[in-house]
């Protein structure tokens, strides 16, 4: 099996993964992302319609609390708008009755990304070189050894299909999925595993909806495109437009379990009839529909993330520790930070510390 040498390895091309990489191309060191998916971004997926990029994972950030995100997004030169969110809110009820409330007005102001979320990852890829990300890419064992850790990329029950040899490691995937997925030899430790799979991963039970329209016809009827639903499908709806031009669209959550969204078909046509019931029929005929189950996407989510969190937990580098084997792997991903956990700013402060400490 070929066996390449590297500086630094970092595992998973998601935001933290790509940052870290930012942040060493920066410094001059070398390093190569192994991705396993055919796509960077890992949460992040930012689908195309003309000229507009919709969210299908992340679309929001808060520059009020999040400086790092904030900070970022201006010196990459990228632009921010406001959430829409003028006009009135609607509710529906568990028995279908759909009625007009004030709207609850999103504390602190949440932002979109011109370009989608996926604008940020593309940017700081320009400083990144191109042969230094290798897409299709799953890890399955990291082995330790002298100086460093052999990484075995490929699956586990096959013969993998590559090596790389490295002296350190930025695992920047979700610690629960690197304990259920990947094989550490020699045994982490009991605790460390228990902790690891301990540390829920960040909305990875969700799905996610956008259509898109030429008009915002409920913008036109005086409603902001927010709603909350009881009923469901859907489960929280908000306006998703292009900032303040064509395409307008709306987006949201799917608000049943992951087990009860096994027909895609039925359940598109349960989201468009819903909307027609809260926004009115031209919600039918989008132009364009796009849908992301997490539940089912094997980079993302474990089995233990089927259910839907309900709350956002308190993020901390699983077992208080956020390196292991005498430094030899850095944990990066957003479910290891000590402030911002989940969020995309944790993903940021995650990598940072990484790097920092390599
Ligand atoms: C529907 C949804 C909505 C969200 N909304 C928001 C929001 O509005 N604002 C916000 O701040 N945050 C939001 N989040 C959370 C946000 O997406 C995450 O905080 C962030 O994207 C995490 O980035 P990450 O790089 O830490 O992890 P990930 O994006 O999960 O990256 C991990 C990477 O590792 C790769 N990988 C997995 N296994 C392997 C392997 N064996 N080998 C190699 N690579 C592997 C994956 O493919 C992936 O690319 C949302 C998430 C979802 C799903």
């Amino acid at each position: 099996m070929p066996t390449e040498t590297v500086g630094t390895m970092i595992i998973g091309g998601g935001l933290s993964g790509i940052y870290a990489a930012y942040l060493l191309s920066q410094r001059n060191k070398p390093f190569v992302v192994l991705e396993a998916r055919e796509r960077i971004g890992g949460r992040i997926l930012s689908p195309e319609h003309q000229g507009f990029f919709s969210d299908l994972g992340p679309s929001w950030y808060w520059p009020e609390i999040h400086p790092k995100m904030a900070h970022l997004i201006q010196a990459l030169g990228l632009k921010g708008y406001r959430q829409f969110e003028e006009g009135v809110g609607r509710f529906q009820g568990p028995d279908g009755a759909v009625q007009a409330v004030s709207g609850y007005a999103m504390e602190p102001l949440c932002w979109r990304l011109s370009g989608g979320m996926m604008a940020l990852v593309t940017k700081l890829c320009e400083d990144i070189p191109e042969n230094a990300i290798r897409l299709n890419h799953p890890v399955c064992m990291i082995e330790k050894k002298f100086g460093g850790a052999l990484v075995s990329v490929g699956e586990l029950e096959k013969e993998p299909w590559t090596r790389f040899s490295t002296n350190k490691v930025i695992l920047a995937l979700p610690p629960r999925l690197a304990a259920a997925t990947i094989l550490f030899n020699p045994d982490l430790s009991h605790n460390m595993t228990q902790a690891m799979l301990k540390i829920g991963t960040w909305m990875p039970g969700q799905a996610k909806f956008c259509v898109l329209d030429e008009e915002p016809f409920w913008r036109q009827t005086g409603l902001s495109g927010q709603a909350f639903s009881q009923r469901g499908p859907l489960g929280e709806i908000h306006d998703g437009s292009n900032n303040n031009q064509s395409p307008y669209g709306l987006t949201g959550f799917v608000g049943i379990p992951a087990v009860q969204r096994n027909h895609q078909q039925l359940l598109t046509e349960a989201i468009l009839s819903q909307l027609a019931i809260i926004y009115g029929k031209p919600a039918t005929h989008p132009t364009i529909f796009f849908y992301k189950d997490w539940a089912r996407e094997r980079f993302t989510a474990t089995e233990f993330d089927q259910p839907p969190m309900y709350e956002h937990p308190l993020y901390h580098p699983p077992a208080g520790q956020t390196s292991i084997w005498d430094g030899t792997i850095h944990f990066a991903c957003t479910e290891t930070a000590n402030q911002h956990g989940g969020y995309l700013e944790g993903a940021l402060t995650a990598a940072e510390r990484a790097v920092i400490n390599l």
